[in-house]
């Protein structure tokens, strides 16, 4: 199979991924291959490339929002059978038995796993999945149309999940890539009025025609009070521009697996019960709901395609702000 492998991180202009012809993988206990159609590209998959997030294990391949049909379904692999519709997304696996797996939160397991991290990922023509872990999806929706969805779409509504926002809240979105397109759609789908901030032009007017209320630059303050706020954006001045926003009581939640630094603020900024959390991976249920959701709403992205051996380029547009939505690369058919 064509694999698009990470050996040495480096920029994503100097081409860190290399083509490689490796053998098809064969699923081991509880394991299934998926035939690999679509796997978008994620800021962290750049960041990992660029040596931003540090490799676990090289060579590895990345990706973590893969679509594809099983091709192979490995034994013991229940609830499986070849030529279903599944994905693999960010959370690859967990221990099952920890405190916080027990609490039904897997997503902070200190042994859990992660798609294209620990485990090789989408960036290829097959991939190997714990059948467990896999992600059922509907059919009808193109390849490249869910992929998006399997990582952005899914953190996105952990952390709308985490602020507590209700129907009807005011909500902030601080940056507006991939996974805020997707958020700003369930937000609107409750009701919810939002405020987009964003340093680009073009994704404040993509925010406003799905439906943001309000749109402007980090510097500038939402003309009403937040209930919450998201931070989708990889910078810590960000996060102190949306704690600014939010009302007393109100939550920020900070969407992003590296974060330069949190800039050092007054006491003030968090004062009135304001709260700051980080959102921290998803869990097989963060995954179901969303997809369930999805569906219904139906939420919508906005793709760009990229064949398969040209995920380097995929990840320099990523890397230079050019993609509008999110890249997705596809398989040779
Ligand atoms: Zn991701
Ligand atoms: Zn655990």
């Amino acid at each position: 199979m064509l694999a698009m492998v990470l050996r040495r991180p480096a920029p994503a202009a100097s081409g860190p991924l290399e083509a490689a012809d490796l053998p098809d993988p064969a699923p081991g206990e509880g394991e299934i291959v998926l035939d690999v159609a679509a796997c978008a590209v994620c800021r962290t998959d750049l960041q990992l490339c660029e040596g931003d997030l540090v490799a676990r294990r090289l060579p590895v391949i990345p990706g973590h929002q893969a679509v594809g049909r099983v091709a192979a379904v490995g034994p013991g692999a229940r609830g499986w059978r070849e030529g279903d519709r599944a994905g693999a997304y960010w959370l690859a696996g967990a221990d099952g038995t920890c405190r916080h797996c027990r609490a039904g939160r897997e997503n902070l397991c200190e042994r859990a796993a992660f798609t294209g991290w620990d485990r090789d990922g989408g960036f290829a023509e097959r991939l190997l999945v714990r059948a467990e872990y896999a992600a059922r999806l509907p059919e009808g929706p193109a390849d490249v149309a869910l992929a998006p969805l399997l990582c952005g779409g899914v953190i996105g509504h952990r952390a709308l999940r985490l602020t507590g926002i209700r129907p009807g809240g005011r909500l902030g979105l601080y940056g507006f890539g991939a996974s805020a397109l997707c958020t700003i759609q369930v937000a609107v789908h409750m009701g919810c009025e939002v405020a987009v901030a964003t340093r680009s032009e073009a994704e404040r007017e993509r925010a406003r025609s799905l439906g943001a209320a309000w749109t402007g630059s980090y510097a500038d303050r939402p003309p009403w009070p937040l209930d919450a706020a998201i931070t989708f954006a990889p910078a810590g001045d960000v996060v102190a521009a949306a704690l600014a926003a939010v009302d007393r009581g109100g939550t920020v939640a900070v969407n992003a697996i590296h974060l330069d630094r949190l800039p050092e603020m007054p006491y003030e900024a968090l004062w009135w019960e304001r709260s700051l959390r980080s959102v921290a991976n998803v869990t097989r249920a963060d995954a179901a709901e969303f997809l369930e959701l999805a569906a219904e709403i139906p939420v919508r992205t906005a793709v760009e395609e990229h064949p398969l051996e040209d995920a380097n380029l995929a990840l320099a547009r990523l890397a230079s702000g050019e993609v509008r939505g999110a890249a997705v690369l596809t398989a040779p058919r």
